[in-house]
């Protein structure tokens, strides 16, 4: 009677459950969903007894007593329902979207947080981020914080609250703490839109480098943004918006402006409406315009840089609007702009010529045997080029936005002896698995297999090679290695994406023609899995989190990623300083001339991942895993079966059992000497006479006692996260 048991009915992981009532020989259970089971006899065997730690839940999985999935899961479903959304795992945070504003972020909590070691208070994201600003000065060590989940978990709020927190910690109150928690709003206003997961989905990924002064200081932070979908600025799905930004906009912009941008409400806009939503529920985008606008100020935006801006977005709300006509000439068919305000808009907002404008939409031109010759588009190739240019236009401004709001916020270290510290902060896009995927979602995921190859290397690997040299006795853990499939996708003499870009560099590629060189070079492998017949545009590939089918179609367009020559040479007539500068790159490569100078898609993304990835290896890292408790957006909803899949794929079980059998944090001799040389007892070890190893020991042993599985090495010692705890708080005490 009151107590509990685990119940496994035979599918899914076993639940927790209550007895109730025992009968004469029938158990009356009720479990965690509120469901109530009769167990009689027979059934004796589906039932076990659930260990104490399990029953009230734990604030680090290490220390459950059932450490199976079963555990885990319940253990975060017992404190989402008392509505403790953080847990720890070591000093792997995570953290269980609230879906609603809880009163833990106030000032008091972040002094309370504020210089304590991790584990002494409850699990909270303020104390991953003033253990990262502790473990920077202690260690003279840049620290990165690497926030992984799927789109909804909480990975922008949480970056925004340890943000916040460090802004708080370096309690300068300044002007430049300031410039850098308001260059969200700006980021999130280009770059985050409504899509049927979250309400303000981040379709970007985002790297923030925050700087501190040897004082501890916050000094700047730099920006880096990879990969914004830019289909969503031509076309969204049932239910999604389009950018923020053109919400807010319409919403926000006085009548008068309005009038000389000659804008309307969103229902007016093609490029607004194809999701069939234009307002999105607790969102208020007037509130959000003033918001941004004051952001835009403070990142020292001119008013005539937020009034070009609007002008660029405003002739993108027009080109959407514009119609073409077919047209029948020579036999050939063609088209003709519909003449409309909206297009003559676009060309005075775009200031360039309307006949011209006129031309690059509706015709080609290329080179045949040293001639230019221009050939008539469809409409449909009309209405593609055109969406090409206007998502040319909006991915260009955002970059160039970024590297505005970087050149306010960011100072390079001037002198070589001021080694300037930084804080890594990466919110980047979770796997994705749709109905459809596309090249995008390939790169998406292959970011993510980097990601996790980097914890994997960090949590398992190194971690079990390390034990090995210094000799500690270790029973090796399994763990899922994700490394072939990176292979396959990048480091293989012909991986898949240098297949597709072989593709994209040949003249003649097809999607097809590039579908048959996979199957060849891929299809016997167990990572890529090949269409089913010839006709087939479908393939799948075998990632850490599932399998992914992608459809080809399209592939090489999207990461050719090229304008056409002509709309290249339009906007160098224009006189628009803003639009020549968001295509500065391609006007001082002569992109027209020479397309080829322009990276591929996927080759700009590789290369941002990989100078990520370096700047990555060189900290030492925290993750947060967030984790998204149901599709509803709801508060107080646990979607047990959608839970344990992320907690599968994010190898959490995994990573449990090594944290709980391992350790680790180490020293070398020395380090830990120089650390902690105030706790050692010379009474009973003198330091003049013995070796350094013997000091750790006697440090350990009179510091640790009671609690001793730490380990001893060849060059280092071994502890566990709560070890080092113990020794810092025994040190704060001396
Ligand atoms: P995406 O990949 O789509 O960008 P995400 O992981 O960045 O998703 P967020 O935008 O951070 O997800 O969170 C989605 C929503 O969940 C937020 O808008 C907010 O309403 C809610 N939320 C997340 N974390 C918290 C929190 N700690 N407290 C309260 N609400 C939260
Ligand atoms: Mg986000």
């Amino acid at each position: 009677f009151g107590d509990f048991v685990w119940l496994d009915s035979g599918v899914g992981v076993p639940i927790g459950a209550e007895v109730k009532v025992i009968d004469t020989g029938q158990l009356r259970l009720i479990d965690d969903e509120g469901k109530e089971h009769k167990v009689n006899k027979k059934m004796e065997g589906s039932i076990r007894p659930m260990h104490p730690t399990s029953v009230e839940g734990v604030n680090d999985m290490i220390r459950l007593g059932d450490l199976n999935e079963a555990g885990l899961l319940r253990n975060l479903l017992v404190r989402h329902k008392e509505g403790i959304i953080y847990t720890y795992t070591g000093s792997i945070l995570v953290a269980v979207n609230p879906y609603q504003l809880l009163p833990i972020y106030t000032m008091d909590h972040v002094n309370m947080y504020t210089d304590r070691r991790l584990g002494e208070l409850p699990p909270h994201v303020f104390a991953i981020a003033d253990s990262c600003f502790f473990n920077m000065r202690r260690k003279q060590k840049n620290q990165c914080c690497v926030i992984s989940g799927e789109s909804g978990a909480g990975k922008t709020e949480s970056t925004k609250l340890m943000l916040q927190f460090l802004a708080a910690l370096s309690r300068q109150h300044s002007w430049i703490e300031q410039q850098i928690l308001e260059a969200n709003p700006i980021l999130e206003a280009f770059g985050n839109a409504k899509t049927i997961r979250n309400d303000n989905s981040s379709r970007f990924g985002k790297y923030i480098d925050i700087t501190f002064t040897k004082g501890g200081a916050i000094d700047g932070a730099r920006f880096e943004q990879y990969l914004l979908e830019k289909s969503r600025v031509c076309r969204q799905t049932p239910d999604e918006r389009n950018y923020h930004i053109f919400y807010y906009m319409l919403m926000g912009m006085s009548a008068e402006q309005k009038k000389i941008l000659s804008l309307g409400t969103a229902a007016e806009y093609n490029y607004l409406t194809m999701g069939n939503c234009t307002t999105c529920e607790g969102r208020d985008d007037l509130k959000e315009y003033t918001h941004f606008q004051s952001a835009l100020k403070i990142l020292t935006f001119t008013e005539n840089d937020s009034w070009e801006i609007s002008k660029l977005l405003a002739a993108i709300l027009h080109l959407g609007n514009v119609n073409f006509e077919s047209t029948i000439v020579n036999n050939l068919e063609g088209c003709e702009v519909l003449k409309s305000t909206h297009f003559s808009m676009a060309s005075q907002l775009l200031e360039v010529d309307l006949k011209e404008l006129r031309k690059s939409l509706t015709q080609r031109s290329f080179v045949v045997t040293r001639e230019n010759v221009s050939k008539c588009l469809t409409p449909a190739q009309a209405i593609d080029g055109r969406d090409a240019f206007v998502k040319a236009i909006y991915g260009r401004l955002f970059i160039w936005i970024v590297e505005k709001i970087n050149s306010a916020i960011y100072k390079p270290p001037t002198t070589l002896d001021e080694v300037q510290q930084s804080i890594g902060l990466l919110d980047i896009f979770g796997f994705e698995n749709f109905d459809k995927n596309s090249f995008e979602q390939l790169c998406i995921n292959f970011a993510n297999e980097q990601l996790q190859q980097f914890f994997v290397m960090h949590i398992f690997k190194l971690e079990q090679v390390e034990y090995a040299c210094e000799n500690i006795v270790w029973k090796h853990i399994d763990y899922i290695d994700n490394q072939s499939t990176l292979d396959v996708l990048a480091n293989k003499p012909m991986n898949m994406l240098a297949l597709i870009d072989e593709e994209s560099n040949f003249p003649k590629g097809t999607d097809t023609t590039m579908l048959q060189k996979m199957n060849q070079v891929h299809g016997k492998g167990k990572i890529y899995i090949p269409p089913k017949n010839n006709y087939e545009t479908q393939f799948g590939i075998q990632h850490f989190a599932g399998v992914v089918y992608y459809d080809s179609k399209g592939f090489l367009e999207k990461n050719r990623d090229t304008l056409s020559s002509d709309l290249i040479q339009l906007v160098e007539t224009s006189t628009s300083k803003l639009l020549k500068e968001v295509f500065h790159k391609e006007l001082r490569l002569g992109a027209i001339k020479n397309p080829k100078h322009v990276a591929t898609l996927s080759g700009q993304f590789r290369q941002s991942l990989d100078s990520l990835m370096k700047t990555l290896a060189a900290c030492q890292p925290y993750f947060i895993r967030c984790i998204k408790p149901n599709d509803f957006k709801k508060p107080m909803v646990f979607n047990r079966d959608l839970c344990m899949r992320q907690l599968r794929y994010s190898g959490m079980m995994e990573t449990i059992r090594i944290r709980k059998a391992g350790y680790p944090v180490r020293y070398t001799f020395s380090e830990f000497l120089d650390r902690y040389r105030a706790l050692l007892k010379t009474s009973i070890c003198d330091p003049k006479s013995e070796s350094k190893q013997k000091c750790c020991e006697s440090i350990c042993e009179t510091v640790l006692n009671g609690e001793g599985d730490w380990k001893i090495g060849k060059t280092k010692i071994f502890l566990k996260d709560f070890h080092d705890t113990a020794l810092e708080l025994g040190r704060m005490k001396q």
